[in-house]
């Protein structure tokens, strides 16, 4: 049978059919991924209002695509104090957040109480706020830094009130990729077994995966089958948002940026191969809003949201520091020719945009 085929009739694909999804042309990759999209969610395009806060840019670690963390390329060092956080989402809540989303660098100046104590005052000040915080690899760090294991932090974190976990940290799970890019920063299996602990106590989780730099396709292609063979087992990814690399004030030395047609199709490839992953987020902060809403027709049906500000992506080059309006962000979905819907962090429907 064909590839075309056995995608049409949703089969499976092998490693060695998935490889050569590139060889076809965008356009044959795009109907194939739309068709499942369609399927699956019609016209709607997904968003939530949301707020990024990062905490602190001050980081053990050295990955050399990174442009955020304090460092020669970036002298101004800070860290938050809880009280900062707070004012962040007092601010946040009164403007219609109903996420925050919290991701911080791998600081060792502060250590666990810092990040749980935060926590716990958000939950206690908002009891229906929806905390996202802490990727695989800022649990690694603790859990390395501090002695303790990533079961002791897990549990740290949902007793102090926090509810899904983001994708971040994932980069490329190929091993020599991921060796040059950030040696010594969470391994690939210790990412996937950090999500699994998180899934198998009934929690939700996001996966990514920084592409566009040193990667090959075939890297691309390892890293999806191996978020499909987890989810197989746990079904706790809810997305999966491929992040498109950011170029500039970092020391990974990538000359050209991917094309659009690139984009395009992992994103396409992405939703043909995850059968297991419901959403497929165009994180419009690293691809560009327009590229985001083109991606709405190749396989993508989330858009994250309005993000309010944001510091890690927009240090490399990314036009989002300063989020979007909800107005702005809804005409454009709906110009675009799709229903933004609003959902909430779990992809619970809270408003139709008709
Ligand atoms: S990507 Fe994260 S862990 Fe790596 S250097 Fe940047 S802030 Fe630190």
């Amino acid at each position: 049978m064909d590839l075309i085929t056995k995608i049409k009739n949703k089969q499976r694909l092998t490693k060695e059919e998935a490889n050569s999804l590139y060889d076809l042309d965008l356009y044959t990759l795009g109907e194939l991924a739309d068709d499942i999209r369609q399927e699956l969610y019609s016209k709607k395009s997904y968003f939530n209002i949301n707020r990024h806060i990062n905490p602190t840019n001050i980081c053990a670690d050295i990955c050399k695509f990174c442009a955020y963390s304090a460092s020669r390329k970036n002298p101004n060092q800070y860290t938050m104090s809880h009280e900062e956080i707070l004012d962040i989402v007092d601010n946040s809540v009164s403007i219609g957040a109903k996420e925050v989303h919290i991701v911080s660098a791998h600081n060792p100046n502060d250590g666990i109480e810092w990040y749980m104590g935060a926590f716990r005052k958000i939950r206690a000040k908002y009891p229906h706020l929806h905390i996202k915080a802490m990727t695989a690899a800022e649990i690694d760090f603790l859990s390395r830094e501090y002695g303790v294991s990533y079961d002791e932090v897990i549990d740290m974190m949902i007793e102090s009130g926090v509810d899904s976990m983001p994708g971040g940290g994932a980069e490329i799970f190929d091993e020599e990729v991921r060796e040059y890019l950030c040696k010594g920063k969470v391994t690939s299996q210790q990412w996937l077994d950090i999500h699994q602990k998180w899934h198998e106590r009934g929690r939700e989780s996001n996966a990514t995966m920084l592409f566009g730099h040193v990667e090959s396709r075939e890297h691309r292609i390892d890293h999806i089958l191996r978020l499909r063979d987890l989810q197989d087992k746990t079904n706790g990814f809810n997305a999966f948002i491929p992040l498109v690399y950011q170029k500039e004030n970092n020391f990974l030395k990538v000359k050209d940026f991917l094309s659009g047609q690139e984009i395009l199709k992992t994103y396409a490839i992405s939703r043909i191969l995850l059968d297991n992953i419901p959403h497929i987020k165009a994180y419009w902060v690293t691809s560009s809003i327009g590229l985001a809403l083109i991606a709405q027709e190749f396989g993508c049906d989330d858009l994250d949201g309005t993000i309010e500000k944001e510091s890690i992506q927009s240090a490399a080059g990314a036009k989002s520091s300063h989020g979007m309006q909800l107005d702005e962000f809804i005409s454009l979905i709906k110009n675009a020719g799709f229903t933004p819907v609003e959902r909430d962090s779990l992809y619970n429907e809270l408003r139709v945009y008709e």
